[in-house]
C-alpha cells in the first residue's frame, strides 16, 4: 500500500480500476473515478487534484460549496449525499451529477429548479438495495415506479442508479440487483462501488466508483484537521 492521498496512491487506485475492468472484459476508459472528498482536509485533497483527478464526490451541499465554488472550473461535482428540498436550487447549481433522486417530493423540486434554472445537472436514482431503514433511496420494489414517474410526471431525465450495499453483506448480489434494475430501465450508468470494494462493483459493471478513504486516507470531522 502506498501512503493516502499522493499522487501514488492515485495511479495505485486508477491501475487497480484498470486491472479489474481487463479481468472483466471491460475497457478501463468505462470506469470513472470519482474521489470522494467529503470531510477531507484540503491538505489531503491537493496532491490528488495536482496529480490530475478531476471529478469528485461530496455528500453535503454546504460543504461541497465551502470546498469546491471558488475552484470549480474544469471539476465534475458528484453529490452523492441525501438532498433536502430546500437545498435543491444551491445543488443544481453547484453539482454536475445529483446520485441521489430519491422521493416524489424530491422529483418534483427539482424538476421544478431545472426548469427555472433552463439546465439540468445529470440525475442517478439512488437504490436502497439492502432495505435498511436508516438509509436513504427508494426501495428495490419500487424502483421501476420511481422511475417511470420521474420520467413521466416530472420530466426529469434520469440516467443512472446508485446504491450503497449494507456494510455486512457480501455487496456483490447488491451490485447484481442494481445493474439488473438498471438494465431493465434503460439506465447506463451505475455508481457502486466504495474504497473496500470497488473492484468488485467493476465486476459487475459499474461506470463509476466512489473511493475516498483509500485515496485520501481517514476523515476528519468536518475536514478541518
Ligand atoms: C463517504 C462515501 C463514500 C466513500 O467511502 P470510502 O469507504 O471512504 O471509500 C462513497 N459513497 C458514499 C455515498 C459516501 O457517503
Amino acid at each position: 500500500m502506498t501512503d493516502p492521498a499522493s499522487p501514488h496512491t492515485l495511479a495505485d487506485i486508477l491501475d487497480r480500476m484498470a486491472a479489474a475492468c481487463r479481468a472483466a472484459g471491460r475497457e478501463p476508459d468505462e470506469v470513472r473515478l470519482v474521489a470522494v472528498s467529503k470531510q477531507q482536509p484540503w491538505a489531503n485533497i491537493e496532491p490528488i487534484l495536482a496529480a490530475g483527478q478531476t471529478t469528485f464526490g461530496e455528500n453535503r451541499v454546504q460543504e461541497a460549496q465551502e470546498r469546491w465554488a471558488e475552484r470549480r472550473d474544469g471539476l465534475t461535482l458528484h453529490l452523492i449525499g441525501a438532498l433536502q428540498t430546500n437545498k435543491a436550487r444551491e445543488a443544481l447549481d453547484l453539482f454536475d451529477v445529483i446520485e441521489t433522486v430519491d422521493r416524489s417530493k424530491l422529483a418534483r423540486v427539482l424538476a421544478d429548479e431545472i426548469q427555472k434554472a433552463g439546465r439540468s445537472p445529470r440525475l442517478y436514482v439512488q437504490v436502497n438495495t439492502g432495505e435498511e431503514p436508516q438509509k436513504a433511496g427508494v426501495g428495490p420494489d419500487q424502483a421501476d415506479a420511481f422511475i417511470a414517474e420521474c420520467r413521466l410526471a416530472y420530466g426529469l431525465s434520469i440516467e443512472g442508479l446508485m446504491c450503497i450495499p449494507p456494510a455486512e453483506e457480501e455487496p456483490a448480489m447488491h451490485f447484481a440487483l442494481l445493474a439488473k434494475i438498471a438494465a431493465r430501465n434503460g439506465l447506463a450508468r451505475l455508481s457502486m462501488g466504495m474504497s473496500d470494494d470497488f473492484e468488485t462493483a467493476i465486476r459487475f459493471g459499474a461506470t463509476s466508483v466512489r473511493v475516498g478513504s483509500a485515496l485520501f486516507g481517514p476523515r476528519t470531522p468536518k475536514g478541518t484537521a
